[in-house]
């Protein structure tokens, strides 16, 4: 299949045009490096060095003898947008493309309209460019566990049969996200589900948990594959931020009781999932949900894997949380779709914990300590 991999110079969107090309997909991708711009804001950067988009097209031609064409633009700009579909001719898009971290859009009123600009309006340029040049084309698109939030039922995969004054519907299942940046996935979900319906599109929505792990059996091949690893308190998703705290001799830092509970996936299991997701495409004016994760874990249950697995001591800070969230709360989600179709996951194992710190001690020159403690608290609208 042709495959365009929009955000493909990400941490995931990277490794799974890698997966794609080696399963004998025709990738492209498309960056405008927008992520690459917010390290320079913030003073950060990914922990392991990482090349740039050229380079690593370059070497996987060098290792690999398959070409990935890249294209480097916006989706905020629906010319190019248009263009690069038109001119790559895909069987399935898969979008990445979106700023992802929710601590940047809850900043100040700029981040946030930033956010939700970008990813709204870049998600109705894609699914424009779908309906108008053809609509055959399969969306496949990364939302998010967080959508959800943690309601005190079960969570059903994207839609439930609700009866209600003894009717009954199937409705999308109603969302209670927690931060601007969820709220933009809420918003790309509802509109996808109205382009299935009006103009029969094809839409595979990821409601995807928190990805940990930083290596794929393609990326290891050469270390200018490398994707990037975050450390930071903005774009360090939770375990990868405990284990390079922990190699560091840095506390962990659990926000509030640490009772919140998260979905969450190994980074070989999302490439995995998008490669089963492409192949087996949502029929025409179907809007398909999956739950990508396979295991769920409260955030003080992954800071004790991390010191009972760092084998020197490691201490856990209890910081005041930041975030608006329920720190205790029933979480029981149907995740059925992706096993069904094939995916076996990597569960949350010490072996991958532990092949993690050598990566960080051979990197830890990199870090910026001061990056570690959240500065950005969901009560103030505005943080200096
Ligand atoms: P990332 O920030 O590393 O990658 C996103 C890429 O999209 C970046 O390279 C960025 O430059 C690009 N991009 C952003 N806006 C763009 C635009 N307007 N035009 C063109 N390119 C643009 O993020 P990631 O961690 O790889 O996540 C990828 C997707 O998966 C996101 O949509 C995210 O919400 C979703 N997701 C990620 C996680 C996780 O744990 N990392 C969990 C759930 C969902």
């Amino acid at each position: 299949m042709r495959v365009l991999v929009l955000g493909g110079d990400g941490y995931l969107g990277w490794p799974t045009a890698l997966h794609l090309s080696d399963c004998g997909h025709d990738v492209g991708v498309v960056d405008n490096y927008a992520r690459r711009k917010y390290d320079e804001e913030l003073g950060s950067q990914s922990l392991v060095p990482i090349e740039d988009l050229d380079t690593r097209v370059a070497v996987w031609k060098e290792v690999s003898g398959k070409e990935i064409p890249a294209f480097v633009g916006d989706l905020l700009d629906a010319d190019f947008v248009y263009r690069v579909v038109r001119e790559y001719e895909p069987d399935a898009i898969i979008h990445f493309a979106e700023q992802r971290a929710a601590p940047y859009s809850m900043i100040d009123r700029e981040h946030a309209v930033y956010t939700q600009h970008n990813n709204v309006i870049g998600t109705l340029n894609v699914m424009y460019a779908i309906a108008e040049i053809n609509p055959e084309i399969h969306l496949v698109k990364l939302g998010t566990m967080g959508e959800y939030g943690t309601p005190n039922i079960d969570i059903e995969e994207g839609w439930i049969e609700i009866e209600h004054n003894g009717r009954k519907d199937r409705m999308l299942y109603p969302k209670k996200p927690g931060s601007f940046y969820h709220l933009t996935k809420v918003h790309d979900s509802h509109n996808i589900e109205f382009g299935c319906r009006i103009w029969g599109l094809r839409a595979t929505d990821l409601n995807q948990g928190v990805v940990y792990g930083q290596q794929t059996d393609q990326t290891v091949r050469d270390p200018r594959l490398a994707t990037r690893f975050d450390y930071d308190a903005v774009f360090g998703t939770v375990l990868n931020r405990f284990i390079i705290q922990a190699a560091l001799g840095q506390p962990l830092t659990v926000y509030g009781k640490g009772g919140q509970t998260r979905g969450m996936l190994d980074i070989r299991d999302t490439v995995e999932c998008l490669r089963l997701a492409v192949e087996n495409p949502a029929d025409r004016g179907e809007f398909r949900v999956f739950n990508q994760m396979t295991e769920s874990f409260s955030v003080k249950q992954l800071a004790e894997l991390v010191t009972e697995t760092y084998p020197g001591s490691v201490e856990i800070n209890y910081l005041e949380n930041p975030r608006w969230e329920l720190e205790e709360h029933y979480y029981n989600v149907k995740h059925t779709g992706l096993l069904e179709l094939g995916l076996k996951p990597h569960l949350l194992s010490d072996t991958l914990i532990e092949s993690l710190f050598p990566i960080v001690e051979e990197n830890k020159h990199r870090v910026n300590l001061d990056n570690l403690l959240p500065k950005v608290k969901w009560s103030n609208a505005k943080n200096s």
